[in-house]
């Protein structure tokens, strides 16, 4: 970085707070108190983010006498669900590339499935009056390089041959710019149904509301501590008690799961956030954005940017940080020189808004699992269900592994139940120090590729025949 870019980056976030801007918000509830003594109940849900809390709402619209519990470690809704982009996508395979590569013959009906999740979210936040300042403004997929332009072309190709390009449009330069203009565009992909933007943190809350209403028994700060069988139901101990249920599903993302082999298909990576100062008219009409869509670039280390409700611009992503041990730690929640390398970033993409400050930076852990998408399964003879993986794109994606959980427990073969993407699991990371070394020598060529052309070396190709991949 020159080291004047350095210099204004650097002044750009000096007043930045080192919090999530999404869970300052003057709306957050107070947490309910944490479980002491006995409960039993028919469900035990572990984990209070949008996986847990769609689960237990879920179990309830589906049998509403069932008696339901959740549990959350600490407060619900501070973890990813808190503190992530906002982006609620109805693809279910982390993009559509994704799942064309790896369920080419399902496409069609995971595409589908994930649109039905979609308009069932926009559904419940009107139902439940989820004040979660959803906007169902679609995303533009934005190419910053030549080969970029060329990869949207192929995508929008191929979705149009398999008929899955309602929707989707092309932008040329011209096109793009006059959406949301940056000197860097050279073009776009517009999804225009396809995803909404919203408050992540107020959707969680929400959501827990909604599930109090219902009659879901909350108890925060109440970490889940061990699981046991215990005859016909499970058995979960927890710091001033326990809970003993006839079916327990795991919402737990990231955290050491649980069922102990189950914490070999993820890994945490490090994701980081910045939001500016609200941005007066002139600078808005500087950028443009009437439409509020929301953007990414097609990088591999890319970066993705949206506007709030209160017109602050949201930018984030391009740095993904494995940690060494694959442990997820509080002090990896701030990375300051992720936080000026995404401000210099910033002022490269919006040189019109020179001057803007960042008035919050901060990160948090990504679940990210070798083939990007949730995994699903079952332990304890089936009365166990967990859904994991999420990696990057979970927003949406968590409210459908919920209903693939309630399936499991259920013992129900259904739709969503038969996908291969359900039946099968990724691969599991290999133990350190195999782990670090594959994964900094993906992320290093996945570097070099978007500064060759997009060009992918032998390692990659390598892992892309292996079905293996490291993304965020
Ligand atoms: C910085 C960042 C940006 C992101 N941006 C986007 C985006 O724009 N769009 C998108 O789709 N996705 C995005 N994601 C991913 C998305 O946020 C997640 O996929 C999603 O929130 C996962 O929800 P969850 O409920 O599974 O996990 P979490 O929100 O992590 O919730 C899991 C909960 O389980 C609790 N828990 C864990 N173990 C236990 C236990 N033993 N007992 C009790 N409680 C326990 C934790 O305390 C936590 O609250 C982003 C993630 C990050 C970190």
């Amino acid at each position: 970085m020159a080291p004047v870019a350095m210099r204004s980056a650097a002044r750009s976030l000096s007043d930045a707070q080192p919090v999530p801007f999404w869970l300052e918000d003057p709306g957050k509830p107070g947490a309910v108190p944490a479980l002491t003594g006995t409960e039993k109940c028919d469900l035990l849900v572990v984990g209070g983010g949008y996986s847990g809390l769609w689960t237990a709402l879920l179990a309830k619209e589906r049998e509403p006498d069932r008696d339901v519990v959740l549990i959350e470690g600490r407060e619900v809704g501070w973890a990813a669900s808190g503190r992530n982009g906002g982006f609620c996508a109805a693809s279910l395979t982390h993009g559509f590339g994704n799942g064309l590569a790896r369920w080419p013959d399902e496409l069609t009906t995971l595409e589908r499935l994930g649109e039905r999740n979609l308009d069932a979210i926009e559904a419940a936040v009107a139902r439940y009056s989820l004040d979660c300042d959803f906007e169902r403004t679609g995303e533009i997929d934005v190419a910053t390089e030549p080969h970029q332009l060329e990869e949207l072309h192929e995508m929008y190709e191929a979705a149009r041959r398999l008929g899955l390009a309602d929707g989707l449009e092309l932008l040329d330069r011209d096109a793009v710019r006059a959406q949301v203009d940056s000197p860097t565009f050279l073009g776009g992909l517009h999804d225009r149904r396809g995803v909404a933007m919203l408050h992540p943190a107020k959707l969680a809350w929400g959501l827990k509301r909604a599930c109090l209403d219902l009659g879901v028994r909350i108890f925060e700060n109440t970490p889940g501590l061990e699981l046991v069988s215990l005859g016909a139901g499970m058995g979960v101990r927890t710091p001033y008690g326990r809970v003993v249920a006839r079916r327990v599903a795991l919402g737990t993302n990231v955290f050491p799961s649980l069922v102990k082999r189950v914490r070999y298909y993820t890994v945490p990576v490090y994701d980081y956030v910045l939001t500016t100062e609200p941005l007066t008219d002139a600078q808005l009409a500087s950028v443009g954005w009437k439409n509020r869509q929301g953007l990414g670039d097609s990088a591999n280390q890319f970066h993705y940017f949206r506007i709030t409700a209160d017109n602050r611009i949201l930018w984030g992503g391009y740095d993904a940080i494995y940690p060494f041990g694959g442990r997820v730690s509080a002090e990896r929640d701030h990375r300051p020189e992720t936080y000026l390398r995404l401000a210099e970033h910033f002022f490269r993409c919006f040189p019109q808004l020179e001057g803007l400050r960042f008035s919050h930076a901060w990160g948090g852990a990504i679940d990210t699992c070798s083939r990007f998408s949730a995994f699903f399964g079952t332990a304890h003879q089936g009365k166990v269900a967990y859904a994991a993986g999420f990696t990057g794109l979970g927003v949406g994606a968590t409210r459908f592994g919920a209903d693939v959980m309630l399936d499991l427990l259920a013992g129900e073969h259904t739709e969503r139940t038969e996908l291969k993407m359900v039946r099968s699991k990724p691969l599991p990371f290999p133990p350190e120090p195999i782990a670090w070394a594959g994964i900094g020598i993906t992320k290093w060529s996945l570097a070099r590729a978007d500064e060759n052309g997009g060009r992918r070396n032998l390692w990659l190709k390598a892992m892309d025949r292996l079905g293996l991949g490291f993304d965020s």
